[in-house]
């Protein structure tokens, strides 16, 4: 299968190469992009013989680094050469770990060219669930996202219309337990240390929150088509069980493995077969307790302010998205605490009425207006 890998300098891009190293017979890497990591790019285009590139960073168009290339390959250089990729002639499936709601576009272009979407970037379906479902079938869309490969395998062979509830789970974050007199105080560093999975930092940000477990509840919504009051969080700190599915009878599928997103990854280019990994198994006679506890949504709003826009749906997810993208940022950027985060996002939703979705256009302006009042927001703080 042909392969081309959106965002493959991030954490999700370099263990979908670890996977593509460990299948060469299966897998052929025929375009990678990044935004700025050119130096590693060109060292991933040397390695696995990639023609196609793109940089989003207009900026390292002269950058030197780009001399070492093999003299076929050809780089160009923006968004839209990023999105260019999803249509290249002999690419079977895209991978998109773009981050961000800048994905939305690489998605849509790779569904509408027929060819199949491995999605890492979840932004994509909060942002453009609307647009992007009718365009997918079971076969063209396959998540990689933990929890939502966890739900799309415990579903393989049974009826959609028996299922009664999903159950995500959420490792609770690094700052489970904490009161919000503490939230107030916590760190970049702190924040960034995750205890069960290394990712980006945006991501990490987003799980410390737990925005993140609510972009899975709206990504949930539209993958698997169930009601929102029939997907619900459980916080589980060992992250051993990746999420849940209920039955109408009773019966509960759950599935379990170490915490590799490289698992995932691999089982959306491998589907429908399973491909062989050296992944170290889970012993379960070393496992010891698995909890569980509700997610206190009281003390982590972010969580309920995304079931909110869920609910109210149309451009709501666009605006808690995009708001959410500028306040993390900030945070990143030591601009705002931890708990301005939740705060921006809940100013900027009071100030939208949501509309039905009916345009890449029409998301990409709202998602603008989020970010100009995200960012007048911040400059009030
Ligand atoms: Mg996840």
């Amino acid at each position: 299968m042909n392969v081309v890998i959106l965002g493959s300098t991030g954490s999700i891009g370099t263990q979908a190469l670890d996977v593509a190293r460990r299948h060469p017979d299966e897998l052929r890497i025929v375009g990678l992009a990044a935004h700025s990591s050119s130096e590693m790019l060109v060292q991933q285009a040397q390695e696995f013989r990639v023609k196609r590139l793109a940089l989003g960073n207009e900026g390292l168009r002269d950058s030197a680094t780009l001399a070492q290339l093999p003299h076929d390959a050809r780089v160009d250089f923006g968004l839209e050469a990023i999105e260019e990729l999803c249509e290249i002639e002999g690419a079977d499936m895209v991978l998109n770990a773009l981050s961000g709601a800048v994905g939305l576009r690489a998605s849509y272009r790779t569904l509408i060219s027929k060819k199949k979407l491995a999605l890492a970037n979840k932004e994509s379906l909060v942002v453009g669930g609307d647009l992007l479902m009718p365009l997918a079938d079971s076969d063209s869309l396959l998540p990689v996202d933990s929890e939502h490969s966890a739900i799309f395998q415990c579903l393989l062979g049974e009826d959609s219309k028996t299922v009664n509830r999903l159950w995500l789970t959420a490792s609770g974050g690094p700052f489970r337990g904490r009161t919000r007199e503490q939230l107030a105080y916590v760190t970049r560093e702190q924040t960034l240390a995750h205890p069960t999975w290394k990712m980006g930092p945006k991501i990490t940000v987003d799980s410390a929150t737990l925005m993140n477990k609510g972009l899975e509840v709206i990504e949930a919504y539209h993958l698997f088509g169930l009601d929102y009051d029939r997907i619900s969080v459980v916080v589980h700190p060992q992250s051993c069980i990746h999420s849940m599915v209920e039955y109408c009878d009773g019966s509960v599928k759950a599935h379990l493995g170490v915490t590799d997103m490289r698992i995932p990854i691999q089982l959306a280019f491998s589907y429908p077969q399973r491909w062989q990994a050296p992944i170290e198994p889970l012993d379960f006679t070393q496992l010891g307790t698995l909890s569980f506890e509700p997610a206190d949504e009281q003390t982590f709003r972010a969580l309920a302010l995304a079931k909110e826009a869920g609910r109210q749906g149309g451009t709501m997810p666009a605006v808690l998205n995009a708001a959410n993208e500028i306040a993390v940022q900030s945070f990143l950027n030591r601009i705002c605490g931890f708990l301005d985060i939740e705060r921006i996002v809940e100013r900027v939703m009071l100030c939208h009425n949501p509309e039905s979705v009916c345009s890449l256009e029409q998301l990409e302006q709202v998602d603008g207006w989020a970010r100009a009042t995200a960012n007048d927001f911040l400059r009030a703080l």
